[in-house]
């Protein structure tokens, strides 16, 4: 990515294993994410080139002398952040704060959306999948790089639980997600915040059970009006940005949770209510590799089908065109396939 709309396909060096920790995987299919459209739409063309992607499944090509846990000809998915998988945050299951971790892409290391990957922690970061390439699950699996777990995320943050009221707000790949978390989770009920009607059918389908397309002032009085005037327990905001936080934090009952995973685009102060009601705010970055484990026995088996929220599919040269289509709300989420 060279700037605000400037997404270009280039040939960088193959990557090599450089430590022995490392593994090479090429990539079999990724996907674009809605965190990358900040970017996308705010990058400075001044700014140096990054390599994007951070959702990516692949074969394992070769690995250093000391990986064990994956090996040549291995499918695996990586989720968005590598981990060492040993140090004293990944064992409490936080693998974002991981002290050897990183991030995928950027100027140094490669990014999911291209044809391979040098994985740094690949014993830490890789999980090794028993499906055939072309199973029907695969769309599925690969959520779990990301916005499955990411859902999940906003969900426990949020606290959601058997019988519960949750409310979801925003309709992109996260929330949709967020409301397979929920009702995964037990809640009895779920208002999706959302405004586009393909959306807004797929998180029916997924279990929301009330939908509010007003924004601001009216979507918090709806969603009052839903609860009986108390809010909903557990909130879960896959926005970020400051009107979507705000709401979030005003339609959480008192002694409720917000779940914040939407990456935030600018500072938004705490309401005084936040403090009053005894509001618990938690949430970011989601350890997606703790949550992997959790949820892909309920993958397999077909219990939740997230792979659902990817409405176009392409190849590496229509990414560009992947992002415009995602940027104008063409696309809820695109897969590329390799
Ligand atoms: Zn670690």
């Amino acid at each position: 990515m060279y700037g605000a709309g400037d997404v270009r396909i280039e040939t960088v060096p193959d990557p090599i294993i450089k430590e022995p920790t490392d593994a090479i995987v090429v990539v079999t299919s990724a996907c674009i994410c809605g965190s990358d459209l900040w970017p996308y739409k705010s990058r400075k063309a001044s700014d140096a080139p990054v390599r994007m992607g951070h959702e990516f499944m692949g074969i394992v090509e070769a690995v250093g002398s000391d990986v064990k846990t994956v090996k040549k000809g291995d499918l695996v998915v990586a989720p968005f952040a590598w981990s060492d998988g040993t140090c004293i945050f990944c064992e409490e299951g936080l693998q974002t704060s991981c002290l050897h971790g990183g991030w995928w892409g950027g100027t140094k290391l490669d990014g999911g959306q291209g044809e391979a990957v040098r994985v740094p922690q690949a014993d830490g970061t890789l999980v090794a999948l028993s499906v055939a390439r072309d199973s029907a699950l695969m769309p599925s699996l690969l959520t779990l790089s990301d916005v499955m777990g990411t859902g999940h995320h906003a969900a426990r943050a949020a606290k959601v639980g058997p019988g519960k009221i949750a409310a979801v707000v925003g309709d992109g790949a996260v929330g949709l997600c967020g409301v397979i978390a929920a009702k995964r989770l037990g809640a009895e009920q779920i208002i999706l915040l959302g405004r586009h009607p393909d959306r807004i059918a797929l998180a029916k389908d997924f279990g929301a059970t009330d939908i509010v397309s007003e924004r601001g002032e009216a979507a918090i009085e709806r969603v009052k009006e839903l609860t009986g005037g108390l809010g909903a327990h557990s909130v879960l905001e896959c926005v970020g940005l400051e009107q979507s936080t705000i709401t979030s934090l005003s339609i959480v009952r008192p002694g409720g949770a917000v779940g914040r995973v939407g990456v935030p685009q600018t500072p938004v102060p705490l309401p005084k209510s936040a403090w009053n009601d005894n509001v618990t705010i938690s949430g970011g970055p989601a350890p997606v590799r703790a949550y992997i484990e959790e949820l892909l026995p309920d993958v397999m088996e077909g219990k939740i089908q997230p792979g659902r929220v990817f409405d176009r599919v392409t190849n590496l040269d229509g990414v560009p065109d992947g992002y415009r289509a995602m940027n104008d709300r063409e696309a809820i989420k695109v897969m590329i396939e390799f």
